[in-house]
């Protein structure tokens, strides 16, 4: 199914929500106008009559009972154009002036012309001329009336229309306005939000074809994008260094093993032809070299159980302290042997753990330390305790790990400095094992260490495990 991208689906969207939003706006904006404007008009309508009333009022000169005809006319005539008809009689029923007998013709124009446009704008309100009579008064003397028709029970006269008329195309012209801005600012940030996300398809495809070297320039304003952005060179970076590490764990498994085989093998090879009198200690060297292939093999094993899925701790409360002891009674005699002097601190600390797999943590780190601290050095096992974890610091003055090692010796295989390492003899799977325990436990493992001063590996349990 043909899909929409991100950017067109978002303008859409902006664009629809302000279309709606304008179209509303204006709607509602025209009709309270219009109402507003009706009352207004019904409104100036009054005063108007009560102005044209008290201006005839003021036309009457009660010296001679006359009226100023002329004065009256040019009233009359202004009213006639506002669409206001008046006629004035006297009070004794005699015509002063008359606008349809003035001028008939502008008469049915003007109430023609309002008709019309008020038929036209209100079709509803089926409106008509209506005539009105109003006393007209000398000091509450009456002294005549008038009669003012005029479209009822509202009209718009020219004015009034051409003002509604701009006001309907101000908003009209303000809504397109909108409407164009926001489609553009619509686009805009679509395009600013879909941007990133498409370099960050871009890259999950590179990373999916295997390319990890890859690289995000720019940062966006969004917080959501930057940290999707991350999390993908992230992504990226740890896949280059498992693949690295992959590449090398298969490396030096066939290493470890190529060594001992090929010596096995020429070995034997040389005793079949007879070149060789297989004698015990060669018998006894190739049976050290299969010892070492099996001891590589079980490590692995190790490492694979305790890395595997179904890795669930037998959990229980145990004291770190006595785990400490008893290993390093274990370990007693190669201690003995490089003559190294072993402090334990710290009282007893209980976690709930796992407490084989705790064993295993321990003899791990207090190996190592032995193995990679020359004679007569200084180990010490610290046991503490924090609010949420209890803690064991394994300390060495040994040799040390180079800082750009330190990430990775807790990788499988993983032997800092090799050529330091080799007479050691170990497969570089110790620290990987320690890690997969810890994090099992929900602890967390860490190692402070500077070259030929010595080495701090830090373990966290957490002391209540759900
Ligand atoms: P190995 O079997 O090689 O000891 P580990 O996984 O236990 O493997 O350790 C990985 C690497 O970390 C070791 O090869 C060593 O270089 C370094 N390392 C571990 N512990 C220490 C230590 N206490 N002092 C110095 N280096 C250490």
């Amino acid at each position: 199914m043909f899909k929409k991208t991100l950017k067109s689906q978002l303008s859409l969207t902006i664009a629809m929500v302000t279309l709606v939003t304008v179209t509303l706006i204006s709607l509602l904006s025209n009709i309270l106008i219009n109402q507003k404007f009706k009352d207004y008009i019904s409104q100036q309508q009054k005063s108007k009559t009560e102005e044209i009333v008290s201006s005839l009022n003021e036309q009457y000169n009660k010296n001679n009972h006359g009226w100023n005809e002329d004065f009256i006319h040019i009233l009359g005539m202004y009213a006639l154009y506002d669409g206001y008809i008046i006629k004035v009689y006297e009070d004794d029923g005699n015509v002063v002036w008359d606008a349809e007998q003035h001028d008939m013709s502008l008469c049915t124009q003007v109430m023609t012309d309002i008709s019309q446009r008020m038929e036209e704008t209100y079709p509803k309100i089926s409106g008509k001329f209506t005539t009105s009579d109003y006393p007209l008064e000398e000091n509450g003397k009456p002294i005549g009336r008038v009669s003012i028709s005029y479209f009822g029970p509202f009209f718009l006269n020219e004015n009034d229309f051409q003002f509604l008329s701009a006001l309907n195309k101000i908003l009209v012209g303000v809504g397109l306005f909108s409407l164009f801005f926001s489609i553009i600012m619509g686009w805009l940030l679509a395009k600013r939000i879909s941007k990133p996300i498409t370099n960050t398809i871009a890259l999950a495809k590179e990373i999916s074809d295997g390319n990890y070297d890859i690289s995000f320039e720019g940062e966006t304003n969004t917080k959501e994008l930057n940290e999707l952005v991350l999390a993908t060179t992230h992504l990226a970076n740890s896949l280059n260094e498992q693949e690295g590490l992959r590449k090398k764990l298969t490396a030096d498994v066939a290493h470890e093993l190529r060594t001992p085989l090929a010596t096995v093998s020429s070995h034997l090879e040389a005793m079949i032809e007879g070149v060789w009198e297989p004698t015990e200690e060669r018998l006894q060297s190739c049976h050290e070299e299969i010892g070492r292939i099996t001891n590589l093999v079980k490590d692995l094993e190790r490492l694979a159980k305790v890395e595997g899925d179904n890795l669930k701790p037998n959990k229980d409360f145990v004291d770190l302290s006595k785990i400490v002891h008893s290993v390093s009674r274990s370990l007693e005699t190669e201690i003995y042997k490089k003559d190294l002097h072993l402090f334990i601190e710290g009282e007893s600390v209980t976690v709930s753990a796992d407490q084989e797999r705790m064993r295993q943590v321990v003899f791990n780190l207090l190996s190592n330390a032995i193995k990679y601290t020359p004679k007569q050095g200084e180990i010490r096992i610290i046991i503490k305790e924090t609010k949420d974890y209890g803690e064991i610091y394994v300390e060495d003055n040994g040799i040390g790990i180079p800082h750009e090692e330190q990430p990775f010796i807790f990788e499988r295989f993983y032997r800092a400095d090799k050529s330091r390492n080799r007479k050691q003899g170990g497969a570089g799977i110790g620290l990987a094992i320690v890690k997969s325990i810890v994090k099992a436990h929900g602890g967390h493992v860490a190692v402070e260490s500077e070259v030929d001063k010595g080495s701090r590996f830090i373990i966290q349990l957490p002391k209540n495990q759900s």
